[in-house]
């Protein structure tokens, strides 16, 4: 058995059992390869072993991969999260080549996206990234902003709202970790109350995956677990 597939292995493993530990069905959690500065054939190897959904955050680097991949294997139905900070000059490959968009953080950004989504695709699936930990430096809506964004991006024709995504200060305590991924449970809930159909809790990230399915992530993004550490400097 290859590396890549025995890590996949043990990172479902990982997110069944914390998700079984919080009273969950494991099948809940979906888990996204990040596959950034990896070549096409460890995400050839990871979709071998069974793994169809890819995260990118280079959005050249991405397309030449995905570009290459379809040419390769046309029989392969994988599905790309763009997760990346996004500079405007990029939405429109975004736009054209991606399946989801995790790291939305403002409304000139999500317009662009939906003006720029092919008529002959489907509608853009879309998470706004929230700076839940508070960092100046830190992509990512603020929490007290996010309900005007959510209003605006649920409006767009092209798009559609899924739900949130955050990337916490990092923690080495499991404890720790939990309160940021509880306070974007809060959001999240809150903002399903207010009647918007959100099913995407994008959090959770290689070393702290547990603490994120046990706070409710229906997304984890998983890159070194899986394919080792990555790559760089990598020629974009
Ligand atoms: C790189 C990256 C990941 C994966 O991080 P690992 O610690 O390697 O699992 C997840 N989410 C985002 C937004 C990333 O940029």
């Amino acid at each position: 058995m290859s590396a890549i597939t025995e890590h996949l292995q043990s990172v479902r493993t990982r997110v069944s059992q914390a998700a079984r530990q919080a009273q969950r069905d494991p099948s809940s959690v979906n888990l996204l390869a990040v596959s950034k500065t990896q070549p096409v054939s460890a995400i050839l190897e990871a979709a071998e072993a069974g793994q169809s959904a890819f995260g990118e955050n280079y959005e050249q680097e991405a397309v030449r991969k995905i570009l290459a991949i379809r040419q390769e294997r046309p029989d392969l139905k994988l599905e790309w999260h763009f997760i990346g900070p996004i500079q405007s000059n990029k939405t429109r490959a975004i736009a054209e080549h991606f399946d989801w968009v995790h790291s939305v953080d403002r409304e000139r950004i999500a317009r662009r996206l939906s003006e720029q989504r092919p008529d002959d695709l489907p509608p853009l699936n879309i998470c706004l990234q929230v700076n839940i930990s508070g960092e100046d430096s830190k992509s990512g809506v603020r929490p007290e902003e996010l309900a005007a964004l959510v209003r605006a991006v649920s409006g767009m024709p092209r798009l559609k709202l899924r739900g949130l995504m955050a990337i916490p200060e990092p923690q080495s305590d499991p404890e720790k970790q939990r309160q940021p991924f509880n306070a974007m449970k809060m959001l999240f809930e809150q903002l399903k109350r207010a009647g918007y159909d959100l099913d995407t809790l994008s959090m959770g990230m290689s070393d702290d995956m547990e603490a994120a399915v046990q706070e409710g992530a229906t997304t984890v993004r998983i890159g070194t677990a899986i394919f080792g550490q990555r790559h760089y400097p990598e020629k974009r």
